[in-house]
């Protein structure tokens, strides 16, 4: 799926966005959930470590998540 046309399935655009944006130490389980459901779930998490993504839950994972993810992809790509 090139560019933003994978945004037209995204299942967060049907639901509640400020699931997805929870205050701090707000829950993130129905976004997460929401998020296992989603048919772009891998090119949501590939957004958002490509632009850099610092706010939100993306592609099922809250920002300590994606931190984890790019530093085991960092060391992936090193070996
Ligand atoms: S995986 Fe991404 S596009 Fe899909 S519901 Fe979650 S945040 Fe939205």
């Amino acid at each position: 799926m090139s560019g933003a046309l994978w945004r037209a399935d995204a299942l967060c655009a049907q639901t509640d966005p400020e699931l997805f944006y929870p205050e701090p130490g707000g829950s993130h389980a129905v976004a997460k959930r929401v998020c296992m459901a989603c048919p772009v779930r891998r090119e949501c998490l590939n957004y958002a470590i490509d632009s850099g993504q610092t706010w939100g839950i993306w592609g099922g994972l809250s920002q300590e998540g994606l931190r984890r993810l790019v530093r085991t992809r960092g060391r992936t790509r090193a070996a």
